[in-house]
């Protein structure tokens, strides 16, 4: 590819920041890891912290620490990656999905009340692609009911809505540091809450269920080994220190796509909502809805010949083959989600992007919308 879907911002300070570990002899469960989670829950603005390997293992460990298990449900969106609904079949509690709002594409809280039922433990809402519209709606709405809410951050990290940061919206709020998220740890993820009864249960299922200051051969619980090694700690502690510079060079890249995309009407592009500063995770743009789904494929081809990295985003989660085969969901169920599903390009879109970069990827769109609608 000349130019990549997304990458990472790795600069000398993270380089010397693992080299720094690699010269201890604490590689895991050490003080990066410490230290990681105390500038995390700060910076998000909640009490505690657990660092684990990944933004689907916190999500598990969400659902554990909740007390989520078999006969339960938990309400979700089908727009998505597939980890979010993944969780709840990982406790075998079974997911309820509300379809999305067509504007911020985030689970519509409209349409959640009247999907709650006795069973109803959770709501997993999710700000996709980095927007958190609705998502505080979400949390009033889990308030009222009395049921928990675990906010899947994961594609948000330092988004705000009504004034309240993404991370706080959730009895416990996930977050994930993959590559491709706004900072990286390698793999990595976290979990955020306010109770010290559930930051404590999930410090110990990271670890085989070891309780703290126990014998590292006493196992309190059935646990996992979800741990996150200091040397991914030290990464990410250098990396949350420039989140701010993250979000401005992201912003500006979503400016530049907007100055070159911004007249083209057959093409819906992704905005920053009212009343939200958004951390923009990834730049996904629709095409209108007298375009099919293989109008779309045909540009995700004509984009990697030119050499643009580029990709769909998401293929609705109800409709992967094991959902369907488990619970018989079909086309048809989530109209909103699958019809935006079928249009969505996810373009080139990461930190250091040049401006010539974005006006080559956005010319290069164009001339496949051409050669579309000329054909
Ligand atoms: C990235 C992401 C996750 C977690 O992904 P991991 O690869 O397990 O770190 C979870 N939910 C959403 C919505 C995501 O985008």
């Amino acid at each position: 590819m000349k130019i990549n879907l997304s990458g990472p911002d790795i600069t000398q300070a993270e380089i010397d920041a693992v080299l720094g570990v690699l010269n201890t002899t604490t590689l895991s469960l050490g003080p990066k890891l410490v230290e990681f989670e105390t500038a995390f829950a700060d910076y998000v603005g909640r009490r505690f912290a657990v660092a684990v390997n990944s933004g689907t293992s916190g999500l598990h460990l969400s659902m554990l620490a909740l007390g989520i298990g078999p006969g339960d449900e938990v309400i979700t969106t089908p727009f998505s990656f597939i980890a979010t609904s993944n969780c709840i079949l990982m406790v075998d509690a079974k997911p309820v999905f509300v379809d999305i709002d067509p504007v911020s594409l985030n689970i519509d809280p409209d349409k959640i009340s009247e999907k709650i039922n006795d069973k109803t433990k959770a709501v997993i809402p999710v700000e996709v692609f980095g927007n958190p519209s609705g998502i505080d709606k979400v949390y009033e709405l889990t308030r009222q009911h009395q049921i928990h809410c675990v906010e899947d951050s994961c594609e948000a990290l330092g988004s705000v809505v009504n004034g309240k940061k993404v991370g706080t919206l959730g009895d416990i709020s996930t977050f994930a540091f993959y590559p491709n998220k706004q900072i990286t740890t390698g793999e990595g993820g976290i979990i955020l809450t306010d109770d010290e009864e559930v930051a404590h249960l999930c410090g110990s299922l990271r670890n085989q269920g070891r309780d703290q200051n126990s014998g590292w051969l006493a196992h309190a619980r059935l646990g996992y080994n979800y741990r996150l090694s200091d040397i991914n700690c030290a990464l990410g502690i250098v990396q949350l220190k420039r989140i701010e510079e993250f979000v401005a060079k992201r912003k500006q890249v979503q400016l530049w796509y907007q100055e070159f995309l911004g007249d083209d009407d057959r093409l819906i592009l992704p905005q920053e909502p009212e009343n939200c500063k958004m951390s923009w995770f990834v730049y996904v743009v629709r095409l209108q809805e007298n375009f099919t789904q293989e109008n779309r494929d045909q540009l995700l081809n004509h984009l990697r010949e030119h050499g643009i990295g580029c990709s769909n985003y998401f293929s609705p989660l109800h409709l992967q083959p094991f959902m369907v085969e488990k619970f018989g969901f079909k086309p048809g169920d989530f109209p909103i989600t699958e019809s935006v599903s079928q249009r969505t390009i996810a373009l080139p879109f990461y930190n250091n992007l040049t401006q010539q970069q974005v006006e080559t990827a956005a010319a290069a769109l164009k001339l496949g919308l051409n050669k579309i609608t000329n054909a």
